[in-house]
């Protein structure tokens, strides 16, 4: 069985639709990439995954249960954390405090402050700041940390490397493999496809709310990629 099983979803906003059938499963310890151009649904796919946006129950099943229809704050508990575009720190908090938000779900595993700040020396030595006087990069670190300290089961990064500097990015990229590494399923949706599959064991690519080609990793090639990825 696997983790995460999404069948045939279709999702948007209002009148508009963003994805179509979209069938997807994820295996346990796996780390699967969601790359695809601006617009083709990833994000979308992420709330679907994360409950803010809903389905019928059995369309989205978690080690075996529905829960498409459960909210975020439930799915949370069961172990789907979701580190979002956009990031959404605390920025009254301290480093340290947007930590222990993170843990409000009292998931219990082996995620924990000192973990983090293993993981990301650079939190440790910021864990004192405000969250708002930090760098677009160090806030993007703080809302991994704060995902890993609800020990998921599966973490789900939307763009981990948008708008920050390539130095940083590849700092982001570094820490995936040790998080897969801790027993955590991680799904990256990622536009910059190198980096995407640097750290994949598997990939999958949407085209305008649909699924143009999934594989392993090491096993497709950068030609079906760009077909799939530019719908050529
Ligand atoms: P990006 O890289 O730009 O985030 P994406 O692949 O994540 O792209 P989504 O954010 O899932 O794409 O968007 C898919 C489609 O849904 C786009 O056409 C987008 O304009 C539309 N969309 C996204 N969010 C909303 C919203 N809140 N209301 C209306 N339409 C939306």
């Amino acid at each position: 069985m696997s983790l995460l099983e999404l069948a045939d979803i279709s999702a948007g906003y209002g009148s508009f639709q963003a994805l179509f059938n979209v069938s997807l499963s994820v295996e346990e310890g796996e780390t699967l990439a969601i790359i695809g151009a601006n617009g083709a649904g990833k994000s979308t796919l992420l709330k679907t995954i994360a409950g803010l946006l809903r389905t019928a129950a059995e369309k989205v099943r978690f080690d075996g249960r529905p829960i498409g229809d459960l909210p975020a704050f439930e799915r949370v508990s069961l172990g789907i954390a979701l580190v979002p575009e956009g990031r959404w720190i605390f920025p009254s908090l301290s480093v340290h405090e947007n930590l222990l938000v993170g843990a409000h779900s009292r998931r219990t595993g082996a995620w924990t402050t000192d973990k983090v700040y293993e993981l990301f020396p650079l939190l440790g030595r910021i864990r004192d700041h405000q969250a708002s006087s930090l760098s677009g990069g160090e806030q993007q670190t703080l809302a991994i940390g704060r995902g890993l300290m609800s020990n998921p089961r599966l973490l789900l990064l939307d763009e981990v490397s948008l708008g920050l500097a390539p130095i940083v990015v590849a700092e982001l990229y570094r820490a995936i493999p040790a998080i897969a590494a801790s027993g955590t399923t991680v799904l990256v949706v990622e536009q910059d496809i190198g980096q995407a599959l640097k750290v994949a064991d598997r990939v999958a690519c949407l085209l305008e709310g649909s699924v143009a080609l999934q594989g392993l990793a090491g096993e497709i090639t950068r030609e079906q990629i760009s077909r799939a990825y530019f719908g050529m």
